[in-house]
């Protein structure tokens, strides 16, 4: 049977743009569809735009170290020259997508696509029917909004970036990671932020030295933190929002934003029609090729709720077109995923936490807790956190958690020797840079504590 495509793909974020771009260069006939515009959350509304910002509330802490180096600075800030800056650049990126689909040869069709089958898909505006041999979901998430009266009011991650005005104050709920990175966004902009989370302690899933390292960084810098709480209704006061919480507390803010997770997209898409198994919170379920119940019809990225990180998905969607266009069958190793969450101070972790490693049997723990140089002229008193946790027997890496300045781009470097499955013993021969905060990983002499059996001895 002929197809009008060997590849529809619905979707142009960082996995969909990807596979198109990979099984174009392949040699087959793709089409793209977007409702939106072409780069996806990542680029758009997320992980660009929000890296901008959080360099942009960075000045503050700077600013504020800067006269113990000799500075005087005397700074203002002004946001709507960060919004139009940001646009100009995320528009740049859009462009340099778009290009980079369109050079292999795929169709960029702007318009939404219902799944009409296994092989056949309705452009809603255009009002037609395209068939391909392989569909491709790649359709992303959107912000889960709580069930609560006056959610209407409050915002997502999604308006964030283009908020009219700063407000005077923010409450952001949630505990994740959206919720902390934009908290410190908006205090470092000088909001008055307020965090309130429904559990103990912001990142439930992080170790926990890093957990409390972060969260004396939130209120070092002025963010208010409310635990074991929820919004349970809000209210339009004046210009400000009324937020009414479980335990009865009422107070009002400028602004009220949502990070309480992300859903798969897959509502309305027809994909259940189509014969697509979903899982109960509706991601597709995929397979390690990334093939669905339906065997023409895969998917990558966040609607598989596999892992919502861009790097992920574009690993996915390469994978999906090399088993499926270039007769090579790759299944994406999901095992050791770095990943940071781009606050302040800023966190990168890869591997087990302390938690995991002492269940998982007898462990070594080298613990570093130091201010980093750049404040040792200031009064400032953060420490900044280096934690590398090793197996007993043979000293192989397990975990590695750093806190503190350049937390993401040393995870990233960590991340390639714990991948070859490096050892203690490789760290220790590895000469250090000094003075650097990441020599502390090949410094390290004895153990700071151990586990052995379950149970932490020393420390
Ligand atoms: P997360 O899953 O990280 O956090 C969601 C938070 O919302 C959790 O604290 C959760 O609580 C809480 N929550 C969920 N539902 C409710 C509810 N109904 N009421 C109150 N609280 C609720 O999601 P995010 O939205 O922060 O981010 C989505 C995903 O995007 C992340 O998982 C991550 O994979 C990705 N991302 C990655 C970034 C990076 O790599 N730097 C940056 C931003 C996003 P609980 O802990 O109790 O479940």
């Amino acid at each position: 049977m002929t197809h009008d495509y060997d590849l529809v793909v619905i979707g142009a974020g960082s996995g969909g743009v990807r596979a198109a771009r990979m099984a174009a260069t392949y040699g087959a006939k793709v089409a793209i569809i977007e409702e939106f515009r072409v780069g996806g959350t990542c680029v758009i509304r997320g992980c660009v735009p929000k890296k901008l910002y959080v360099y942009a509330s960075r000045f503050h802490d700077l600013f504020d170290v800067a006269s113990s180096f000799g500075w005087k600075v005397e700074a203002t800030f002004d946001w709507p020259t960060l919004v139009a800056a940001k646009e100009k650049e995320i528009t740049r990126l859009e462009h340099g997508y778009t290009a980079n689909l369109e050079k292999p040869g795929v169709e960029i069709i702007k318009d939404r696509a219902v799944v009409t089958g296994p092989n056949s898909v309705r452009l809603i505006a255009g009002d037609r029917e395209l068939t391909a041999k392989y569909l491709l979901i790649a359709t992303g998430a959107h912000p889960n909004i709580p069930n609560i009266p006056g959610a209407e009011l409050a915002i997502t991650s999604n308006e964030a970036f283009d908020l009219p005005a700063l407000p005077h104050s923010i409450l952001i709920e949630g505990g994740g990671y959206i919720a902390v990175e934009f908290a410190t966004i908006f205090a470092g902009l000088g909001v008055h932020t307020t965090l309130v989370y429904r559990g103990d302690r912001i990142l439930r899933s992080f170790d926990d030295d890093m957990r409390l390292g972060l969260e004396a960084g939130l209120i070092e810098r002025g963010v208010k933190l409310i635990y074991q709480t929820t919004i349970k209704s809000m209210a339009k006061l004046g210009n400000d929002i009324s937020a009414t919480f479980s335990d009865g507390v009422t107070a009002h803010y400028g602004a009220v934003m949502f990070a309480t997770g992300r859903v798969p997209n897959t509502r309305g898409l027809g994909l259940k029609t189509a014969g697509v198994e979903l899982t109960p919170s509706g991601s597709v379920k995929a397979d390690a090729y990334s093939q669905s119940s339906v065997p023409s019809i895969y998917a990558v990225g966040d609607v598989t709720g596999r892992a919502q990180l861009t790097p992920v998905a574009i690993r996915e969607g390469q994978y999906f077109a090399e088993t499926v266009f270039n007769n090579n069958r790759q299944a994406v190793d999901y095992s050791l995923i770095p990943t940071a969450v781009f606050s302040e101070p800023e966190l990168g972790v890869i591997g087990f936490t302390e938690t995991q490693a002492a269940a998982y049997g007898d462990v070594d723990i080298y613990l570093a807790r130091f201010r980093p140089m750049l404040n040792t002229l200031s009064t400032r008193t953060e420490r900044m956190i280096l934690k590398l946790i090793t197996e007993k027997d043979g000293g192989k890496v397990l975990g590695c958690h750093i806190l503190g300045p350049g937390a993401a781009e040393m995870i990233q470097l960590v991340a390639i020797p714990m991948g070859m499955g490096a050892t203690k013993a490789d760290f220790d021969r590895t000469m250090a840079l000094h003075p650097s905060a990441a020599e502390e990983l090949v410094t390290f002499k004895n153990p700071s504590y151990t586990y052995r059996n379950g149970e932490k001895v020393g420390g």
